[in-house]
């Protein structure tokens, strides 16, 4: 027996739901990517912490996996392990406190703490991401930002094979980052803590509907994307500088910068990682030529090129 199907066996025991050859693309907001050798949909935080030690018990790559929405699966797949939070949900409300576990979706956490008469999270409504994305990346919009609101978050280190509280001050968060993203590979989001304010639901509603009808104004949101691809750099907005450099609407082969929003690239149909990763890097040195302005990439690009 191969370690795939050790790991495979020993998830199947525990009762996680494991699939072999699983196409990625379905599983990105982007719709590209071959396929993962093994997928593993644990349906709680325990099941995520079974799932990353028996990868790291039979060496076998793992990358964990919230929606999918600021990823970039390689047209090769994932010869390992992918792990998908999305079915370790669970919401707890205590006071003005929220308690989600990494699989939660933002945007539904937004919807359930307004309802709930909490403030804080109005920023979350339209990022398609999860708790754990969302930790790990620092999400953020509308002068919004997780640093905001998070308070504390429990953590899977798998280089002592502890489960850690991360307090609000060693979350490190910065510009679309965390200490989560800072330590690649090591850490893993189990669940968050929020700390939020009363509020007036109606009022809260109302700010929830003007920042969405500013997303479907701005976002190509009628095609699949990840979001921004680039980092804004300072001084600068991402959009008007790849307008400016003349290339909104270049393409390669599937892969479109957005004639919407030049900060996106869209998939057309049919577009492959590798059109996505050349176009980025036609960006990147277009606008470095005309403007000197580096870009740095917010999408993680999963596999092997
Ligand atoms: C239309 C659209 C609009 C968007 N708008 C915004 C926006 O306004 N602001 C913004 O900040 N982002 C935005 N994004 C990007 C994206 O939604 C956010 O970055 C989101 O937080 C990613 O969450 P996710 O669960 O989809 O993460 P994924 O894409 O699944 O993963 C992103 C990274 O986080 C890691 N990760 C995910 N879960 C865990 C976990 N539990 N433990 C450890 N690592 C984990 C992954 O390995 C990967 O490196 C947008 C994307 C789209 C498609």
């Amino acid at each position: 027996m191969d370690k795939y199907s050790r790991v495979a066996e020993m998830l199947s025991a525990k009762g996680i739901k494991i699939f072999e050859n699983e196409p990625l693309a379905p599983h990105s907001t982007f719709r590209i990517g071959g396929a993962a050798r093994l997928a593993a949909m644990p349906d709680s935080t325990e099941m995520i912490i079974d799932a990353v030690k028996a990868a790291k018990e039979e060496e076998l790559d793992f990358i964990v996996i919230g929606n999918g929405s600021n990823v970039l699966f390689s047209d090769k797949g994932f010869d390992g392990l992918v792990i998908f939070t999305r079915s370790a949900d669970s919401v707890v409300i205590k006071g003005n406190r929220v308690f989600a576990d990494a699989g939660a979706p933002f945007t539904k956490l937004a919807v359930t703490v307004k309802n709930a008469g909490l403030t804080g999270l109005e920023f979350a409504y339209g990022i398609p991401g999860s708790v754990g994305g969302a930790v790990y990346m620092n999400a953020g919009a509308y002068n919004g930002e997780a640093s905001q609101v998070v308070a504390s978050s429990t953590a899977y280190d798998d280089l002592t094979g502890e489960v850690r509280m991360i307090s609000k001050e060693e979350h490190n968060f910065g510009y679309r980052t965390s200490v989560y993203s800072q330590n690649k590979d090591r850490l893993t989001v189990l669940s968050a803590e929020f700390e939020l304010k009363e509020g007036d639901s109606a009022a809260i509603w109302e700010t929830m509907q003007d920042l969405i009808r500013r997303r479907r104004e701005k976002q190509p949101l009628e095609y699949p994307n990840a979001g921004s691809v680039f980092k804004r750099p300072q001084g600068y907005f991402v959009g008007k500088l790849i307008t400016d450099a003349g290339l909104k609407g270049y393409t390669i082969g599937g892969a479109q910068v957005s004639e919407k929003h030049a900060g996106f690239i869209i998939n057309r149909g049919g577009a492959t990682a590798e059109d996505v990763l050349r176009l980025v890097e036609h960006i990147q040195n277009t606008v470095h030529e005309q403007f000197g302005v580096s870009l740095e990439c917010e999408i993680n690009f999963k596999g092997k090129r």
